[in-house]
């Protein structure tokens, strides 16, 4: 890893970042076997291919009359001779003219090759009659019309969906594996911070960084330990940077900018590697990315609350999802309409928090949350957007069309 401690060096922008970030961690080739209702939001360690045609046999996609198409001329007789019911085939030949009740998913006589739906026939005791021309193969699901055998149901290092975990299911499996998740500690810095169980002195507050951070990882899947918090010293920081063996990823906020109490970049030379600490975004300017000799990844994380989510969202979760084998992928950025004016100074990168909408002609709009500072959490929490500002851009004016990703987008903001 370069030593790039030199506090002149320009700050990097958002993507370069990011990609510094992902190139450096190493996936883990951990894997472990989990039950399907485990496995969403696990990424798959193995292709798996199917063992079986979905559907497995010919069944009908509706209720009503198995039947062979060509007997169904204008007004045609037709003798119900039996039934398939779900789980309950009946699969023996029709002759001409005869029929079979059957429900939808039932496995279709074997030379049945329409349904006519019940709507369309008129019932008299054991027969009835259809007006209707009946097509051939009409509501008639044929096996491998949804999957064919030996097609890839899942390719390792996708992220698993429920819809997967059903096609899984669908052939009789009920075990994946998948790669392991991180192993994440998170701690808070600052000799002003309070845990709930305490009572607040004057002048301090009440610890929530950590809470976020682990709630952010929680929506991406990904679990944590709660490490507690340092106070503003560089012994305690050391401590805890030498004790929290057995992770893959130490996670801290607060203590990385240039003040007097600011000790976890110069703690983390001391006891691992440094790797970078300025981006060129606002919130989060400072960030503390390294490895502790223990070989756990760490991310110091500004303390400003927004600072520290939008840090996390941004390099963070990418970088744990990495780890567990997932490609990053940049979220989708749509334009919107600004219905107010943004200010902004030009050099950083913005993530203005937003709410966007669709209008009633069906433009998307969106405006912003309020107050834009670092410590206010509330423009976070009624966001459902990042409005995204370039790091040359001055701002937006009323009217101006603006890029923004959706918190939809992101596993942690979900
Ligand atoms: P720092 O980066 O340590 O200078 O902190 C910047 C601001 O974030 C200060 O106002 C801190 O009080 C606040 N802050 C730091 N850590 C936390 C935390 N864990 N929870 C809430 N606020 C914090
Ligand atoms: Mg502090």
């Amino acid at each position: 890893m370069p030593n790039q401690s030199n506090q002149d060096k320009p700050a990097l922008t958002v993507d370069e970042a990011r990609s510094a970030i992902l190139n450096l961690i190493e996936p883990t080739t951990n894997t472990e076997t989990v039950s399907l209702c485990e496995a969403p939001g696990r990424i798959a360690a193995t292709d798996i291919h199917a063992q079986h045609d979905i559907p497995m046999f010919r069944n009908s996609a509706m209720d009503g009359y198995a039947i062979r198409h060509k007997d169904a001329i204008a007004g045609a007789k037709f003798r119900i001779i039996g039934s398939s019911l779900a789980g309950h085939p009946y699969t023996d030949p029709l002759a001409e003219g005869e029929a079979v009740k059957i429900t939808t998913g039932a496995q279709t006589p074997v030379n049945a090759d329409a349904i006519v739906i019940q709507e369309l026939t008129e019932l008299n005791g054991d027969f009835f009659t259809t007006s209707a021309t009946i097509k051939h193969n009409r509501y008639i699901r044929n096996p491998g019309d949804d999957i064919s055998k030996g097609q890839p149901l899942l390719t390792a290092n996708s992220r698993i969906n429920a819809a997967d975990t059903g096609l899984l299911a669908a052939q009789g499996i009920d075990r994946v594996t998948v790669f392991s998740k991180p192993v994440v500690g998170v701690f808070s810095t600052g000799d002003e911070l309070c845990q709930a169980s305490e009572s607040i002195q004057d002048g301090q507050i009440f610890e929530s960084n950590c809470t976020t951070i682990r709630s952010l990882l929680k929506l991406a899947g990904i679990e944590s330990v709660d490490l507690g918090i340092c106070r503003d010293d560089p012994d305690d920081i050391e401590k805890l940077m030498q004790s929290a063996t057995g992770y893959d990823f130490i996670l801290s906020s607060g203590g990385v900018s240039v003040g007097v109490a600011d000790f976890v970049k110069e703690t983390l030379e001391r006891n691992g590697e440094l790797l970078f600490w300025k981006v060129a975004m606002k919130p989060g300017k400072p960030m503390v990315t390294g490895k502790l000799s223990s070989g756990a990844f760490y991310f110091g994380l500004p303390g400003n609350p927004v600072s520290s989510m939008v840090t996390c969202v941004q390099f963070v979760i990418p970088a744990l999802q990495s780890f567990s084998g997932s490609e990053y992928q940049p979220p989708p950025t749509f334009q919107a309409k600004c219905l107010v004016e943004l200010k902004k100074e030009v050099g950083r990168f913005e993530f203005q928090r937003g709410r966007a909408a669709l209008s009633e002609n069906g433009e998307m709009q969106v405006s912003t949350t309020g107050l834009q500072d670092s410590h206010v959490l509330s423009s976070m929490s009624q966001a459902n957007c990042f409005i995204c500002l370039d790091q040359f851009a001055d701002g937006a004016a009323k009217g101006d069309k603006v890029s923004i990703v959706l918190f939809d987008s992101y596993h942690g903001l979900r």
